[in-house]
């Protein structure tokens, strides 16, 4: 059987032998419910604490300010239903790049009255920060930006806008500014006092993790309503029993992510940059779409006269994985609505392909990759 070559980072990454380590104990020996008085559940609070002690460290911040949710879309809807639940207000703004998990939660939002404004994205993906700043007034309780974006690697300039809205906010308490950090986090340093964020969110499978397991780190202070409730787990914040094992999954995956990040980010950019350089001379007419300073392990490009659909299932049936763009949203190849929403033509997003690298791709990898490239140019032309 051919080996098969994974470029689609992006929407979800192998756990790592280490974090997969880590985890085991605490499926079946150390199985308590951290809610338990007796020592089972003794025991296996004091794992998640000391898990939410690490990731703190690890950010920069206090160990009670970490929330454990089940998925990053999770966090996200934390942030944004649980602060417009809190009553505070009632408008918030997001980029027209989001993820699905902000952006359809915000038109939800408006359903309970909320006002919602959408910032336009460049065609280079960077959002409008000028039109931000107009948009900011009184009435603004949250402002959610992404930090590097899922489908191009766009990265926003997050300190820029926290002075921004640091600056807007005078002596109030609000607007509060929210980032999804889920693909940043490999490559970027994402330490939320440096950033100048109040929220920000990370997913454990974007990280060498495992899956079902969302952090949202919330700043002292910063007061938000549940939007699961129950037991009281999480300061009251999200109920259910902790998923100890995932947990404790998330705490080593982002330490291995912290101490990798460096060395990493320069080994996958360069074969990023290789395999760009070489697709180029077997496809002269494909082009990047989006910006200049997009994540390490980011490609965003489209193929001349080749459609996404036919260069995936092409690839697929060859043995490379990649993507058109949100994998996360659903198994359909619909056409991508942050490349609309840049200003991407629909003709010109039909044929575009996103390429993410990661921590096992090698040279070799990029190399056989190009060589079924170079097939699908003579067979599919
Ligand atoms: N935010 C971004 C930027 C993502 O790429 C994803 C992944 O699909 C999510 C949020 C949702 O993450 P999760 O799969 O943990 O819900």
């Amino acid at each position: 059987m051919v080996k098969r070559i994974y470029f689609d980072y992006a929407a979800t990454t192998p756990m790592d032998k280490k974090v997969e380590e880590a985890m085991r104990p605490y499926f079946s020996t150390t199985f308590g419910n951290p809610g338990s008085w007796h020592g089972f559940g003794q025991e296996a609070s004091a794992v998640v604490f000391e898990a939410r002690r690490k990731i703190a460290q690890n950010l920069g911040v206090n160990y009670r300010e970490i929330l454990f949710t089940g998925s990053a879309t999770e966090a996200n809807n934390l942030a944004l239903r649980g602060l417009v639940k809190s009553g505070k207000g009632a408008k918030i703004i997001v980029s027209a790049i989001e993820h699905e998990s902000v952006l359809d939660t915000a038109r939800d939002l408006k359903n309970y009255g909320a006002e919602v404004v959408v910032v336009p994205a460049n065609k280079t993906g960077k959002i409008d920060i000028k039109q931000l700043e107009r948009e900011i007034d009184e009435k603004t309780l949250l402002i959610s930006i992404m930090y590097a974006n899922n489908e191009m690697g766009v990265i926003q300039d997050i300190k820029k806008i926290a002075k921004i809205v640091k600056e807007k906010r005078g002596e109030g308490r609000y607007p509060l500014l929210h980032t999804d950090a889920v693909q940043a986090f490999q490559y970027l340093s994402c330490r939320p006092e440096e950033l100048g964020v109040d929220l920000m969110t990370l997913s454990a499978h974007k990280l060498y993790g495992p899956k079902g397991v969302g952090i949202l780190y919330k700043k002292k202070g910063v007061e938000l309503k549940p939007i699961i409730t129950g037991g009281g787990q999480e300061d009251g914040y999200r109920s259910g029993t902790e998923n100890v094992a995932g947990i404790v999954g998330a705490a080593k995956a982002i330490e291995l992510v912290g101490k990798a990040r460096g060395k990493e980010t320069k080994r996958i950019e360069a074969l990023r940059d290789y395999f760009w350089k070489n697709l180029k001379n077997i496809f002269p007419g494909a082009s990047l779409n989006g910006p200049t300073n997009r994540l390490a392990n980011n490609l965003n490009f489209a193929l001349d006269k080749i459609s996404a659909e036919s260069a995936i299932t092409f690839l697929d049936l060859n043995g490379v994985a990649v993507s058109a763009g949100s994998a996360c949203s659903a198994r359909s190849l619909e056409i991508s609505k942050v490349l609309l929403a840049m200003g991407i033509s629909e003709g010109r997003a039909r044929n575009s392909l996103r390429i993410s690298l990661g921590r096992s791709t090698t040279k070799k990898e990029v190399d056989g990759a190009l060589k079924i490239f170079k097939e699908m140019r003579k067979r599919l032309k």
